[in-house]
């Protein structure tokens, strides 16, 4: 038997485990380290028994817990090198002052955002990679000011290492030694992962006894995959985060039993909403994101209506909404005969699907 959890899916966080009996895969990192341990206990499954994280991309919304969860339970890593390499950018400090002064520096920048109520807010001129549309576009003047890139990050080791949420208010500043593991030589090294193996699209590997190919799809993204997963005589495909259906795309989605692709906007919501222009061309782009209609476009055309299961994945909480993405696919769905028995499932953002057996 084959187990498919969608732990979080959208614009704020993505993670999803699949397990079998002898081997369990993340793939993707993008909650909290400790809302990925808690969703997982919650649907019976043991963050410590881990056997990899598979990466699809590094924006932030799949890569946020990836370094503590690595870290804290030794999971190997798996992602591309040039995947791994745009990570490491990220998550470095780009300064020339010690580690020490760096963590000083922002604590002080902490301390300052507690007094002035804004902690907790995303600083939309800190330029940290993200598929949240709001969080995205940095300044001509912070890509000037590249130490501010790092603000994000600090304030997410700051609530990842914490015992307790944190407030606004008078919540007690963190202690240095508290924002890295410790006693770790390693740590002083912010994109230390205690395991990396690089894969290649199109290269199949194996991962106990799941069989995993990656396969490239286009999104803005230093090399961006999405995943077919084999294991127990089921195919199991994850495509989210891309600007169309490529042709390749399509090939590896033939024959999924199950299958999770991204339904992510109502095109007419996003062209009437609040997003500057500018976001709105880049998430309808061929780099950007898929819609309602273009998935509804394929599944009522090409798809072969092989999954038993088909889950919404990376629906956008501004663009859209769970019944016109549900009803997008059902619509597409019903108008072929024989799919009836494709069952339609939408991922959320703050709580785990389901378990799904296969
Ligand atoms: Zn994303
Ligand atoms: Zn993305």
């Amino acid at each position: 038997m084959v187990r498919v959890t969608v732990l979080g899916s959208g614009s704020k966080g993505n993670c999803t485990i699949v397990s079998t009996s002898r081997t369990r895969i993340l793939l993707d990192a993008g909650l909290s380290c400790r809302e990925i341990a808690k969703r997982m206990r919650f649907s019976g499954e043991d963050p410590e028994k881990l056997d990899a994280v598979l990466i699809t991309h590094e924006h932030q919304d799949h890569v946020q817990g990836l370094s503590v969860l690595a870290r804290r339970w030794n999971v190997p890593v798996y992602a591309t090198q040039a995947t791994h390499t745009a990570w490491r950018a990220w998550i470095t400090p780009r300064t020339t002052m010690s580690l020490n002064a760096w963590l000083e520096l922002r604590r002080q920048q902490y301390a300052a955002s507690m007094k002035s109520g804004v902690y907790g807010e995303v600083d939309p001129a800190a330029g940290a990679p993200t598929d949240n549309p709001s969080m995205e576009i940095p300044s001509m003047a912070a890509a000037a000011e590249q130490p501010r890139q790092h603000a994000i990050r600090f304030e997410t080791i700051v609530a990842e290492y914490a015992d307790e949420p944190i407030a606004k208010g008078d919540t007690p500043l963190p202690e240095l030694e508290e924002l890295l593991p410790p006693d770790n030589a390693a740590s002083a090294d912010p994109a230390y992962l205690p395991c990396v193996e690089h894969f290649r699209a199109g290269i199949s590997f194996d991962v106990g006894d799941i069989h995993v190919t990656p396969f490239t799809i286009p999104h803005d993204a230093a090399d961006p995959v999405g995943f077919v997963l084999q294991a127990e005589g089921m195919r199991i495909v994850l495509a989210t985060d891309l600007g169309y259906l490529a042709p390749n795309v399509r090939m590896h989605l033939r024959g999924a039993d199950l299958l999770m692709i991204e339904s992510n906007h109502d095109v007419e919501m996003l062209r009437d909403g609040p997003y500057p222009w500018i976001v709105k061309q880049r998430v309808l782009s061929r780099v950007g994101h898929l819609s309602n209609d273009a998935l509804g476009e394929y599944l009522a055309s090409e798809y072969d209506g092989a999954a038993r299961h088909v889950i919404l994945v990376h629906l956008s909480e501004s663009n859209n909404l769970p019944a016109l993405a549900r009803s997008s696919a059902e619509r597409a769905l019903d108008g072929r005969m024989g799919l009836l028995t494709n069952r339609v499932h939408l991922a959320s953002q703050n709580e785990p699907l389901e378990s799904i057996d296969l």
